[in-house]
């Protein structure tokens, strides 16, 4: 993908600055001017002038004394739920308006030590639910490439702004794929790790055992990069893995010529709310797969209709606990109308929440609550061990798992908010790779004949984001 700013990757970039082409702060300036004019695209927040500025000076000093780290000269976007210290994070919510952060998250710990110049907060749905950025306390994010259209959710602003350029790359997170379907509404790349590749110390909780931070890039080899950057273990959260990174950005060409297994999932690409034009691709990149000599065969997985109750069931109750801290007393708004303590807690949140998180935490409520938690809750447990079983057993025998990214292309504002079943099937693709934990990637590979991009997705095994990256930009290239 080309930059408006004139540099397509991160390797582009840094050869720049080495032939003093350009400075960091120039780059930094660049697209400060860019973000005043697509204002209106309402992908920023907030953005931080000064302190981008002020790293911009610190790094071009670096690059003089030949010290600056790997990611010198990339300008980064982060989403609204990622701590960054002394600077605000608001979840894109009214409960946290004006709520700054005491301590850093670690991936923006790992980032700043390597030297991204972070240029300020992007907007996303509130708490990172929703599919259509329509959430958010703060407005909707216009799609780049048709602003009449939705960019995606909930990291929709920044889909938006790598898409618009408005930064080099930016973070998202992802929890039923709020990384991956943005990045297919606005034809970038979107990368799921593995749970528990990547701290999530730092990262505002929606479902906790869920919720994954991961990039969006204009390529694979940036989003390799960032990966390579942030991953690890991490002593703040106990399920950071300690395995060991591999060097991603290192073997990213480590698939050229090699052939692959891939399976995909007879019932996807057969299913009824699949647009008939991305299914007609998929038939044909499938057949294009086939003749580059990859093995590539369609498998059974009956349990497409348990993925997206299974999805709401679990990540609504873990919300419903993991909100209960935003009680108008620890953190962020209280409402002035507030007596006591029970109504403190009673108009705080009701005045703070919007529509959709109220409509979560009661639905995480009712599915733990004492008279249905075997019912749903206990039951859904379950459904999500079959789940991964079923996905493990067929990555045991295949590389990968192709499926579509989003089963249709950016919609309209409005055309979903109103009917909260529609949207949640938006997620039918997506949902699987976070509830089995397994990464997946999301691949601006197709485009719809209404001009508007869908993604080719990709799913591996647990921790094998090496294959995937490397894989994933054998297929960017041809
Ligand atoms: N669209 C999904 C939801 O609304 C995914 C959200 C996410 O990944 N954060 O829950």
């Amino acid at each position: 993908m080309n930059s408006t700013l004139g540099y397509s990757s991160i390797a582009q970039i840094q050869e720049a600055l080495r032939n003093n082409e350009t400075s960091c702060l120039s780059l930094t300036q660049k697209y400060l001017k860019r973000i005043e004019e697509k204002k209106h695209l309402n992908a920023f927040l907030e953005v931080f002038i000064d302190s981008a500025l002020a790293k911009a000076n610190e790094v071009d000093v670096k690059l003089k004394k030949n010290k600056a780290g790997k990611l010198a000269g990339v300008v980064i976007g982060i989403k609204d739920n990622i701590c960054y210290r002394n600077h605000k994070v608001s979840a894109s919510s009214k409960i946290l308006e004006n709520f700054e952060s005491l301590f850093s998250a670690t991936v923006v710990e790992r980032l700043l030590a390597e030297d991204a110049i972070i240029i300020g907060r992007l907007n996303c749905d509130e708490f990172a639910m929703g599919s259509s950025n329509e959430n958010s306390a703060y407005g909707n994010v216009l799609n780049p490439l048709n602003e009449k259209c939705v960019p995606g959710g909930s990291s929709g602003g920044s889909a938006a702004a790598v898409a618009a350029d408005l930064c080099h790359v930016a973070l998202g997170s992802d929890t039923g794929g709020s990384i991956r379907q943005p990045a297919s509404f606005c034809g970038v790349v979107g990368l799921k790790p593995t749970y528990g590749r990547v701290s999530r110390w730092g990262l505002i909780a929606y479902a906790s055992s869920f919720d994954q931070i991961g990039p969006l890039t204009k390529n694979v080899e940036d989003a390799a990069l960032l990966l390579e950057v942030m991953a690890g273990k991490d002593e703040y959260d106990s399920t950071a893995s300690s395995k060991s990174v591999a060097a991603y950005s290192q073997t990213i060409n480590s698939y050229k010529g090699k052939k692959v297994r891939i399976a995909y999932i007879n019932d996807c690409l057969n299913n009824d709310g699949l647009n008939p034009e991305i299914k007609n691709f998929f038939s044909n990149y499938i057949e294009k797969l086939k003749v580059e000599g990859h093995t590539v065969e369609g498998v059974d997985f009956p349990y497409l209709d348990y993925l997206v109750p299974a999805y709401y069931v679990l990540t609504t109750a873990e919300a419903s606990s993991n909100l209960s801290r935003y009680d108008g007393v620890h953190y962020g708004y209280r409402s002035p109308n507030a007596t006591d303590l029970e109504s403190t807690y009673k108009k705080s949140r009701s005045e703070g929440f919007g529509k959709e998180v109220k409509r979560r935490i009661m639905l995480g409520t009712f599915v733990l609550s004492s008279g249905y938690y075997d019912a749903y809750y206990s039951k859904a447990q379950k459904v999500r061990r079959i789940l991964q079983d079923k996905t493990k057993e067929i990555l045991s025998d295949y590389d990968f798992i192709l499926l579509p990214s989003t089963p249709g292309t950016a919609f309209e504002f409005g055309q979903k908010s109103a009917d909260p079943v529609a949207m949640y099937l938006e997620d039918i693709f997506t949902v699987q790779a976070n509830l089995t934990g397994v990464p997946a990637i999301s691949l601006p590979l197709g485009k719809h004949s209404n001009g508007m991009p869908f993604g080719v997705q990709l799913m591996a095994n647990m921790f094998e984001e090496e294959k995937l990256l490397a894989f994933s930009n054998e297929l960017m290239r041809n």
